[in-house]
């Protein structure tokens, strides 16, 4: 069995997968983000305290969550210049959940999708 290559042939395969690795997770932590003031984040929490779903439905509640309105996916033009919306815990996660189970297929029993 001819083996050598294929450990050097998984490192340039891991080596492309993080470059294409979306910088989402780092986005988040840069100022123009996340600072107090001027930050995306602040500035929106300042245009908007009180969450976005919740005043659809009646209700006043603060929220702290900066949520992109269309999924940015790891592009910086969406996640930079994209619309933004507050939310609270509650609705943000009910938003991040469901976007987490759409792509996801339930398998029957016969192994097949339902
Ligand atoms: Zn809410």
């Amino acid at each position: 069995m001819q083996s050598s290559g294929s450990a050097s042939s998984k490192r340039e395969r891991d080596r492309r997968y993080n470059k294409r690795r979306p910088f989402s997770h780092t986005w988040y932590k840069q100022p123009e983000w996340c600072h107090p003031i001027s930050g995306r984040r602040a500035l929106q929490l300042k245009a908007e305290p009180n969450c976005r779903m919740c005043a659809k439905a009646g209700i006043v509640k603060p929220g702290r969550n900066v949520d992109h309105i269309e999924r940015h996916g790891g592009d910086p033009v969406k996640f930079w210049q994209g619309a933004l919306q507050t939310l609270c815990d509650h609705h943000h996660n009910s938003v991040k959940q469901s976007m987490e189970r759409k792509p996801r297929l339930t398998i029957g029993s016969d192994g097949w999708p339902v």
